[in-house]
Order: C-alpha cells, then sequence, then structure tokens
C-alpha cells in the first residue's frame, strides 16, 4: 500500500491493540466462575460474550475502528486461546522494543473495491494494483505492517471458479531475448517496454540522484510484474492447456542479463500461470525443455542445419535439412514444448510429428 495511509492504519493498529488487550484481560477474568459449594471452575469466555462485554469499552477506546475489526479482534482472540489451550495470550503493546507489528483485521463485508481503489471503513486506499482486484469479490483480510513499517491489504477472495471450455493448447518457451515466446508466435519481450525507464535511469544515476534510482527500479520491477500478469491471464483466459518448458541452465550461462532478474521473471510467470490456470480448470504441465531448440517440430528429426552448441546460439531463423520446414528458433522450441507436453513421446531420436 502507499506510505502516505500509514498514519491512519497506525492510529487504527493502536485501537486494536486496546481491545485485544482488554479482552485479553476479561476472558482471563470471565473464564473462572464461582460454583457454589465447589468453589472456582474455569469455563472459559466465548467470543460472543466478550463480545457483549466490550462493546462500550470498545465504544469509548476503540472509536475509530470500524466494528468488523473490533468483532474480528475477539474472534481471532478466541480462537487463538482455544488453539493454546490458555485464557490469556500474549499482550499487543503499540510502543516500545516489543511493538507489535500493526495489524487490523475485518470482517466479510467491510472492504470492498470501488473505483480502483479499496473501501474500507469510509476511506479509501490506493494498493498497488497487480492482481486485478475489480475481478474479485472481497472477503474477510487484514491490513499489516512489515518490520520496514510499510503497509499491506490482504484478502480472501472469491475466485469467480468459472471451469474453462477452452479446448486449445498452447506451448511456451522461456528465453532470454524474449521472455516467453509461445508456439502460436505471440512474445512477451523482456526489455522492450522498460527502454525508456531504462533512460531515465542512466540519467538518475549519473547524477547520483539515489532516490530517484530507487524508485526508477521499482516502477520497472512493478510494470514486469503487470506485464507478466497480463501475459499470464490472456493464456489462461484463452487455452485450455498451456505447456512450459523447464530452464536449462545452459540458457542461464550465456546471458549477459543479470541471473536474478530473469530466475525471478521466469518463477513469476510459472507461479502465476499455475495459479491462474487452477482457478479456471486450465491444464498446467511443466516439461523437460532439452533439445526443443534443435529438434524439428515439423518432422520430428533433429537436422544438421539446426542451432546447436555454443555456435547455434546466435541463430534466430533455421531451415530443416530434412523437411524443408522453416523455423523462428523460439517458435519452433515452443512447438515441441506443446508436443511433449500433449503427450509425445521424449525426443530422444528427436520429437516425433504431429
Ligand atoms: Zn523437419
Amino acid at each position: 500500500m502507499r506510505d502516505k495511509h500509514s498514519a491512519l492504519l497506525r492510529q487504527w493498529a493502536f485501537e486494536v491493540n486496546q481491545v485485544w488487550n482488554e479482552a485479553n484481560s476479561r476472558s482471563a477474568e470471565l473464564s473462572w466462575v464461582p460454583i457454589p459449594g465447589f468453589g472456582w471452575m474455569n469455563l472459559g469466555t466465548s467470543a460472543f460474550d466478550l463480545q457483549k462485554d466490550l462493546k462500550d469499552f470498545s465504544k469509548e477506546r476503540a472509536p475509530s475502528l470500524h466494528s468488523h475489526s473490533v468483532q474480528e479482534v475477539i474472534a481471532v482472540h478466541a480462537k487463538s486461546r482455544k488453539q493454546f489451550k490458555t485464557n490469556k495470550l500474549k499482550w499487543r503493546c503499540s510502543g516500545g522494543a516489543k511493538r507489535a507489528l500493526g495489524w487490523v483485521p475485518f470482517k466479510v463485508g467491510s472492504a470492498v473495491w470501488k473505483d480502483g481503489q479499496v473501501r474500507f471503513n469510509g476511506h479509501f486506499f490506493k494498493v498497488w494494483d497487480s492482481y486485478g482486484p475489480s475481478q474479485y469479490k472481497f472477503r474477510s483480510g487484514s491490513f499489516s505492517e512489515d518490520s520496514r513499517g510499510r503497509w499491506y491489504f490482504n484478502v480472501v477472495i472469491e475466485s469467480p471458479l468459472e471451469q474453462t471450455k477452452n479446448a486449445s493448447a498452447i506451448g511456451i518457451d522461456l528465453g532470454l531475448k524474449d521472455y516467453a515466446t509461445c508456439s502460436n508466435g505471440v512474445k512477451l519481450e523482456a526489455k522492450q517496454q522498460y527502454r525508456q525507464m531504462e533512460v531515465k535511469l542512466g540519467i538518475a544515476q549519473r547524477a547520483g540522484n539515489k532516490k530517484q534510482v530507487k524508485t526508477i527500479h521499482a516502477k520497472i520491477k512493478n510494470r514486469r510484474k503487470d506485464a507478466l500478469h497480463k501475459f499470464s491471464r490472456e493464456l489462461v483466459n484463452n487455452h485450455g492447456t498451456i505447456v512450459i518448458g523447464n530452464v536449462s541452465s545452459s540458457k542461464l550461462a550465456k546471458t549477459k542479463m543479470a541471473k536474478s532478474v530473469l530466475d525471478a521473471g521466469w518463477f513469476m510467470l510459472k507461479t502465476q500461470l499455475s495459479y491462474k490456470a487452477k482457478g479456471q480448470g486450465v491444464l498446467f504441465v511443466e516439461v523437460d525443455e532439452a533439445y526443443s531448440t534443435q529438434a524439428c517440430s515439423c518432422c520430428g528429426s533433429i537436422p544438421a542445419s539446426s542451432p546447436k552448441g555454443r555456435t547455434g546460439l546466435g541463430v534466430r531463423e533455421w531451415v530443416c535439412s530434412d523437411c524443408g520446414a522453416e523455423h523462428d528458433r523460439d517458435i519452433n522450441a515452443a512447438c515441441n514444448i506443446l508436443n511433449l507436453g500433449l503427450g509425445y513421446q521424449a525426443p530422444v531420436d528427436g520429437i516425433p510429428a504431429l
């Protein structure tokens, strides 16, 4: 979330702690009930009882907190007591060395997506929108703070659970020049979109403006993430089967780009495809991409003319010397990956033709 919301969230988090600590002391007190002729008995306190008991308290000491948050704090408190079989939990300190990280829970119905922002408790919150929250219905969740004082909006969403009716299948080759190439020829370019920002980055770096450098880096990262989300969403919406190649280390060894950047991008794309596919009943398969560059996706052989080894690295286009098919290097690889995923034999002697 954006930093400008921190002050308000910190206030709510403070009130959450007030309610929590009061629930803590009261549950410890109220659990023990005198039984005439027997003594004291630990009967525990339910969230429902505490809810009633804390009504006046929360009105007075947590005036700006949403009533749903109050209820959720008490509910979580009761649940934890049960889990740890105790009447009393740790206190939530709002300051000092033992300060609890900010936490503002809410129940289903109180946070909604409206006009491109999260609306909660009479306020609008800008969030870094990467997952397309507008497509989902929010359930319960929380605002939470990390150790660096940054706030995050966590929410359980209602997945549309629309099962795909697409019968088409697509293969994806993960690469260096292009992040990903599909068997239908669509490519996700790794660099193109960031060129403009890279120019700005260079200027800021030369000027020694550290803050700006940091900001631009963050922007590039976010744009990349968004591009991957768009790309994966489109694939999942349009295909019933998605096959992806695992990335060979030889590919990584010969790149000028930072390994971590590529790794992170590939991993992010795979993760997104995996969960989005699951949500819509799309089959997502990962296959061994060995030989996918060398084999001809038309005839299945590994012809003498295909790109191989170090010398083959620069080859972008080639013609199969066995069957005469013309290939774009990466699209051919993506087709081979697709064939593999659809259950054709592993390319030991080349990939059998479709
Ligand atoms: Zn061929």
